[in-house]
């Protein structure tokens, strides 16, 4: 049993060093996903603007089309006030002239109040084109430091694996699967000491996740007849000559 305990110990500096290894590369992982979840949002804001500037150019294009009749109509009158015969039509001809010319200046204002503003989307969009140019060369620098770090742990990484395959061989089959499950849901640690909680009575604890470890538990630890693992986290437990504290 102690051979096993000691077995385990070797793989398991192991485990804890690949667990390492694979934790930075996931944390960089980690910041290429938010930044690519940043971008995409990023996208969505330049191609809202895009529609916006869109529909304001064909509302302005309308608007133009309307200003360029209205001033064929004013001319028309100009042309008809030269001709008129009374001063009757005169009246009534210069009221329709001056009633096209204030419509025309109106539609003009207006022409130039969605150019003003269609000027700011503009704006608002070339400044979101750079934040996405921004996040775009931070995105690029992680993945390149992604396979930097990659290249540079590779040998230690292909190193660790063999020296796992080794400590593997000399466990068996059952307590590796056992350490197996319970490494992967803890980062590489799938054994840890019993901790004794109080320094006068016996109580013991999981020093994994602080819950208790019956004195069965213990007992049956200390004549080293089998494996037993923590019934909360599962990790499997041994005792140390110098009896663990809590974390
Ligand atoms: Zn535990």
């Amino acid at each position: 049993m102690g051979g096993l305990i000691e077995a385990l110990h070797r793989l398991q500096d192991v485990e804890l060093q690949l667990a390492r290894l694979r934790g930075e590369e996931e944390a960089k992982a980690r910041r290429i996903k938010t930044h690519t979840r940043q971008l995409r949002k990023i996208e969505d804001r330049i191609h809202e603007a895009e529609v916006n500037i869109h529909e304001r150019q064909r509302q302005i294009d309308l608007a133009t089309l309307d200003a360029a009749t209205k001033e064929q109509a004013v001319a028309k009158h100009r042309e008809a006030l030269s001709k008129a015969k009374t001063n009757k039509e005169y009246a009534a001809i210069l009221l329709a002239l001056n009633t096209e010319k204030a419509d025309s200046a109106k539609i003009e204002s207006h022409v130039l109040e969605l150019m003003e503003r269609n000027q700011a989307l503009m704006k608002g969009k070339e400044q979101t084109e750079e934040e996405r140019a921004q996040i775009l060369d931070r995105i690029a620098s992680i993945k390149q430091e992604l396979e930097a770090y990659r290249g540079e742990t590779q040998a230690e990484r292909e190193r660790l694996e063999t020296k796992r395959e080794e400590c593997a061989d000399s466990i068996p089959p059952s307590a590796l699967s056992k350490f197996n499950r319970v490494a992967e849901r803890h980062e590489g640690e799938g054994m840890v000491p019993v901790a004794r909680i109080h320094p006068k009575r016996e109580e013991y604890a999981c020093s994994g996740c602080n819950m208790t470890v019956t004195l069965e538990v213990v007992s049956s630890l200390k004549t080293g007849e089998e494996l037993q693992s923590c019934k909360v986290c599962g990790r499997l437990l041994y005792i140390e000559d110098e009896p663990a504290k809590l974390r």
